[in-house]
């Protein structure tokens, strides 16, 4: 596919607005959307703005470190989660912030969107953690974000809203609508008694399906049977996630780094030392 124009990029950043903002995911001046320019520029929504209502000519060219460079308005203070995710990801092109309002009810509420029950989730985006709240606007929150960013292209921020990343804008787009359509299907199956898991053995077969989607799995996404409940499956990376990516675990406010299978062995160790 050849290289979007600045032109073209500049027209999807306005779509992809127009398109938070029909949908409800955005109110007021709310969220943020940016897209690699080349290997030095970005390109983003300006501060105090309607993502809704853009037009071409609004938006700001800023370096990777958020410097602007060109352009009448400067870019939100909150383009500093951006460009934590430029700096992690090489191979992330576009990032998208905003406040879909289920899925940043299961945000405020504290409950992660973790569980395998769809397939396409389970292809296409993994697990959707919940990165500690922070303050919106301060340095808190490209450091709150920062350790999920490399295994996940999805991230709820508590209390406050979703991050969603991809290959271009319209990619990281699709991964915040399907963030909150999963987030809609998950409060309908639990207001109805609950989810019904996907087994390990499924959710092997849907990894299996990544690789023939052109996605690389990177990873199992599901854990090794450990003798616990064979359905107790939940979904860990996302298919872009790099190579080797651990684990990452907070214990006795330090923080420990795990593979799954050191992480399988642990938990084993733990099961038969109760037995
Ligand atoms: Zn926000």
């Amino acid at each position: 596919m050849p290289t979007p124009t600045e032109a073209q990029l500049r027209a999807d950043i306005v779509e992809v607005g127009r398109r938070l903002y029909a949908r409800g995911y955005t109110a007021s001046n709310d969220g943020n959307i940016s897209v690699r320019l080349d290997g030095e520029r970005l390109l983003m929504t300006p501060t105090s703005v309607c993502k809704g209502f853009m037009s071409v000519e609004m938006m700001c060219i800023t370096d990777l470190d958020g410097t602007k460079i060109a352009g009448d308005r400067n870019p939100s203070s909150e383009m500093k989660m951006h460009l934590e995710v430029y700096r992690q990801r090489p191979d992330v092109k576009a990032v998208v912030h905003a406040h879909p309002p289920i899925a940043t009810g299961f945000a405020v509420a504290g409950i992660p969107l973790d569980r395998a029950v769809l397939a396409e989730v389970v292809t296409t985006l993994g697990s959707v953690p919940i990165a500690e709240y922070a303050t919106p606007s301060t340095a808190e929150l490209p450091a709150s974000v920062r350790k999920y960013v490399k295994a996940h292209d999805g991230i709820l921020l508590a209390n406050h809203g979703a991050l969603t990343m991809g290959p271009d804008l319209y990619g990281a787009y699709y991964k915040m609508e399907t963030i909150e359509h999963f987030a809609k299907i998950s409060l309908v199956a639990r207001m109805l008694g609950g989810e019904r898991l996907l087994s390990r053995e499924e959710v092997g077969r849907l990894e299996t399906l990544r690789g023939s989607y052109g996605i690389a799995s990177p990873a199992p996404i599901c854990p090794e049977p450990s003798g616990a409940d064979p359905l107790d499956c939940q979904v860990v990376l996302s298919p872009s996630a790099p190579a080797g990516q651990r684990l990452v675990r907070e214990s006795d406010g330090g923080e420990i780094r795990l593979t799954y299978s050191e992480l399988t062995a642990l938990i084993e160790d733990a099961v038969r030392s109760l037995k």
